[in-house]
């Protein structure tokens, strides 16, 4: 017998109010209610003496009371002191009530629950959950308490009858739910150890990620049956961007350019993902693949996170397209209206064959007459509802998409199970490492000296710091604050702002006199993370690194490095900085391996940070946590196969279960 899953006003005491709170959580159905999963527990099972009680601990409790007096601290308070045989506890109420006050007297016993903490007078509890009692105790809970994650108006309590009634319909254990686990997680018996919660967790968080690589799976073989427009030479035009590079390619970007190339020989739509380090060289691929597109009079739209990077990508583009005969147009959202009705019609009559932009080339007035490919660089700040939004605007055009997040291999193979992946793991020759000093932010004025050093000779920096304005909250370094000290510290410097405030065009022509070498310093919040590449800068500055993610100052360190002169990282951190702060930064000191560093970033932080989208937004796992559970998926990945080619019934019970919403046709 199969669990059916009905909606949740089907359950007794389920009217639309309280279905519309249980909406809030994400639960519409009974399913729904069951994968709702406590956030922790509660051991009401057991009463703990006073005399072993612990700091922190969360626990229940009995005693009489023996005291009860208002202190006059800080604030007023009810200070109530219970005994049993073997010590004392204060419970504390700064909200009571007189009829309450008057209950709480000396020879009445309490049973109580709350999170022990210690306080001047010892032990205490504040606003501990109580009652009174006389006579026989109160029978004690027979499972540990379930805590819920819930939303206002809607009490654990009757959270818990809820999912006991669904359990309480009996549950068979072979229709693809492992329901010991659920009964378990839900009314784990007194015994339950943390263990036997975290093995139970687990056997959900399989099933989850097996069913999310089976979905990724199906998408892959959808596309796989679709047939598009083939892409094989046509023209010789590759090669002559070949010579006109000025470099020759590293082994990585040849291999991954034969890789992109065969695949857009196919009929089968391409979807591949690339990823290489910063600075790995990944646009002048995106640019062959054009040139591929454009040997066949079909379009290619490429995607940019930011303006400054779109910006930064059509000038490339137009430099190496244009001499080739392909016209290369530009679609921005802060465009004048006149050049941006230019750039439709040429999008729209086909005369451009490649169009540079940022998200503002999905929207609905674009309409390109053959687009045959798609690019999406840096994909983690893009959802892919986005990447989906610019691919419906071609007839399955092929897709790249290019990451600089190194996202580990484990990682890979059940998240993008539907791309093929191809990695540039090689930085072009002559690249100098990048040498990472970690100081205190005590020592910024002993670095002008260096600064003003290095400017003289021609080289430029970039000083990153992560507010506009100064901020009450938070004690980080702002553009406004530090553009004084640097005036003071490096008088005679051409220095400019760059941030998230001021109008396009005015960041497009700072980003375009830094690139030519007018500015000498760019003084600038994380904008310039991202992509951006002016060889000749041979410094990075980053202040209160301390409050940034690993793969972010990686990103933003990758700025410097591009040319062939020695490069700095100056990491300058506000103290004192905590000990995880001190290993994390020591990270980038050691190394400057982004997938080392994306692990340990994983290690550290958790995965968040590093998929972006792909994890936090878009793909939220009900159960499932990668920073837990990430060491499943190869377990994962060999038991979907296995599913897929033996057991596809099972494979659509998973699949019913955990993704109902994937329709055969959508997001292929
Ligand atoms: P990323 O992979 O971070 O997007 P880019 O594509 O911006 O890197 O490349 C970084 C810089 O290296 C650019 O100036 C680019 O022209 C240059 N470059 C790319 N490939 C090579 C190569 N094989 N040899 C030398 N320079 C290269
Ligand atoms: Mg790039």
């Amino acid at each position: 017998m199969a669990f059916s899953t009905l909606p949740v006003t089907s359950l007794k005491g389920v009217g639309p109010s309280l279905a519309e709170k249980l909406g809030k959580l994400g639960v519409s159905t009974t399913l729904d209610l069951l994968l709702h999963l406590p956030r922790r527990y509660q051991d009401r099972s057991r009463l703990v003496e006073l005399g072993a009680l612990t700091s922190e601990a969360e626990c229940l409790v009995e005693g009489e009371i023996v005291a009860a007096r208002i202190t006059f601290g800080r604030q007023r308070s009810l200070l109530v002191t219970i005994q049993d045989e073997t010590g004392f506890l204060n419970l504390r109420f700064f909200h009571f009530a007189r009829n309450q006050q008057q209950s709480l007297q000396p020879g009445v016993r309490v049973r109580c629950f709350g999170q022990v903490r210690l306080g001047r007078e010892g032990f205490e509890i504040v606003h501990p959950e109580y009652r009174i009692f006389s006579g026989a105790a109160p029978a004690l809970e027979h499972a540990l308490t379930p805590v819920y994650p819930t939303t206002k108006g809607l009490g654990q309590t009757r959270l818990r009858a809820l999912v006991g009634q669904v359990l309480d319909q009996g549950l068979p254990d072979d229709d693809g739910l492992p329901y010991q686990s659920l009964q378990t997680l839900h009314q784990p018996p007194t015994d339950t150890t943390a263990t036997d919660i975290a093995a139970c967790q687990e056997r959900l968080a399989i099933d989850e990620l097996t069913a999310y690589y089976l979905v990724m799976r199906r998408r892959q073989a959808l596309r796989a049956e679709l047939g598009t427009r083939a892409l094989p030479p046509a023209q010789q035009l590759g090669r002559r961007l070949l010579t006109n590079l000025g470099f020759q390619l590293t082994g990585a970007q040849r291999r991954v350019l034969k890789e992109v190339l065969e695949d857009l020989e196919k009929t089968e739509p391409m979807l591949r993902l690339l990823q290489g380090d910063v600075g790995s060289g990944k646009t002048v691929i995106a640019a062959f693949a054009a040139i591929r597109a454009s040997e066949h009079q079909a379009q290619t739209a490429l995607m940019a996170p930011t303006e400054i990077l779109a910006e930064q990508h059509y000038l490339n583009f137009r430099d190496w397209l244009s001499p080739l005969g392909i016209e290369v147009v530009h679609l921005t959202g802060s465009q004048s209206a006149a050049a941006r009705r230019e750039s439709l019609e040429a999008i729209a009559s086909g005369r451009a064959l490649v169009a540079v932009g940022t998200h503002a080339l999905f929207q609905q007035q674009v309409s390109f007459r053959t687009l045959a490919l798609t690019i999406v660089d840096e994909q983690h700040r893009f959802g892919v509802h986005q990447r989906m939004a610019l691919r419906a605007k071609g007839q399955l055009p092929h897709q790249l998409v290019m990451t600089a997040t190194p996202i580990p291999r484990t990682l890979t193979m059940a998240l993008y199970a539907d791309m093929a992946v191809s990695v540039i793991d090689e930085l072009p020759k002559g690249r100098q490492p990048i040498e990472t000093a970690v100081l205190s932010d005590q020592r910024r004025e002993d670095i002008f000296s260096r600064v003003a050093q290095l400017l003289e000779k021609g080289e430029q920096a970039y000083w990153v710091c992560p507010l506009i304005d100064d901020s009450e909250q938070l004690s980080a370094m702002s553009v406004e604050t530090l553009s004084g000290l640097l005036n003071d510290g490096l008088p005679g410097a051409q220095i400019a702002m760059l941030h998230g405030r001021m109008p396009s065009a005015e960041k497009a022509s700072v980003m375009a006199r830094f690139k030519a070498g007018e500015i000498q310093l760019l003084l600038a919040t994380t904008v310039v993370e991202v992509g951006v590449d002016v060889p000749n800068a041979t410094l990075m500055v980053i202040e209160n690194p301390e409050r940034m993610g690993l793969s972010q100052l990686h990103q933003l360190r990758g700025r410097v490095g591009r040319g062939s002169v020695r490069s700095h990282c100056i990491l300058l951190y506000g103290s004192p900085l905590s000990q995880a702060g001190k290993t994390r930064l020591q990270v980038m000191r050691d190394s400057q391996d982004g997938f080392y560093i994306a692990e340990k970033d994983l290690e550290l932080r958790g995965p968040g940070d590093l998929l972006g989208t792909r994890q936090t937004g878009e793909q939220q796992f009900r159960i499932a946590d990668l920073a837990v559970h990430a060491h499943l998926i190869p377990q994962v990945v060999t038991r979907g196969d296995q599913l897929l080619s033996n057991e596809p019934e099972v494979a659509a019970r998973l699949l019913k279960i955990w993704a109902p919403e994937e329709t055969t046709e959508s997001a292929v």
